[in-house]
């Protein structure tokens, strides 16, 4: 069997003796596209601030292709492999979206890569390229990145991320804002990722999470309380049960 690109054990932040994440264990396996759900507050978010050392995890481990990352130094992360997308873009809106990726690949964090496999301007070129088709942004490639959509600007941050080649990315929220044709985009985008790409997606919309993914996870206080295709998740009696009193699974 393969190793997971993503394995935590018992992961665990105590917030002044509030257990945000509490003994919480998931394992993500490379070319998987795993969405997490579970109502406000139930530790999403902060699930994934343990991953990339935003904040400093208090109990178990954080294990990224077999090896032990928990508590490295944020850059150190990034540079490890994990990319995330915050849901407010950083680019640089007075450059072009092919200029932004530009940039973004020469931030490109692995000193080795830098040094050994530096890629020279064709092939950074070429590269460039198949983002901008991977982020259905092609025909924006000259446009100055302060004129794009709300829409755009999210995928053009996706595409910034891509070019860093991480072997796992995290999208808090990639819908949130957008309207239902953006939000039908972001599904075939993420779908064009599919098997090339690790992706684990913190998503409230149903109608979404339907049009990406194969396995849920749902997290409710802290904990991993179920995981299963949309089906499974949608009829088990624990995930109906955690989600009264908010506004329904539908609306994560
Ligand atoms: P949402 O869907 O609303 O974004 P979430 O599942 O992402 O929710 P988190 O933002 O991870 O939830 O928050 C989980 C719980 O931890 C909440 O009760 C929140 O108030 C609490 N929390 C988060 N960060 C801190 C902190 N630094 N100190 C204390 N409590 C915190």
């Amino acid at each position: 069997m393969t190793e997971p690109v993503l394995k935590i054990e018992n992961l665990e932040v105590d917030f002044g003796g509030f257990k945000a994440v509490d003994g919480f264990n998931m394992s993500i396996k490379k070319g998987e596209i795993r969405v997490l759900i579970g109502a406000n507050g139930a530790g999403k978010t902060t699930l994934m601030d343990l991953i990339t050392s935003k904040t400093r995890v208090t109990g178990g481990r954080v294990l990224f292709k077999g090896r032990d990352i928990t508590n490295w130094q944020e850059h150190d992360i990034a540079r490890a492999g994990i990319g995330r997308k915050f849901q407010v873009p950083s680019l640089f809106k007075e450059l072009t979206l092919r200029d932004n990726l530009e940039v973004a690949s020469s931030e490109q964090v692995s000193v080795w890569r830098n040094v050994f496999v530096r890629p020279g301007k064709q092939e950074n070129g070429h590269r460039i390229n198949e983002v901008l088709d991977l982020v259905g942004l092609r025909e924006e490639a000259e446009n100055t990145a302060g004129n794009l959509s709300h829409g755009q600007a999210q995928w053009l941050e996706l595409g910034m991320i891509l070019m860093q080649e991480p072997e796992l990315v995290l999208l808090d929220e990639p819908t949130a804002g957008m309207t239902g044709h953006e939000t039908q985009k972001t599904s075939q985008i993420i779908n064009n990722l599919k098997g090339s790409h690790t992706i684990i997606v913190v998503e409230h919309d149903m109608i979404f999470v339907r049009s990406i993914c194969e396995k849920i996870t749902v997290m409710h206080l802290g904990k991993n309380l179920a995981e299963g295709n949309v089906a499974e998740i949608e009829n088990n009696p624990l995930v109906v049960e955690a989600y009264l009193g908010s506004s329904g699974i539908g609306h994560a």
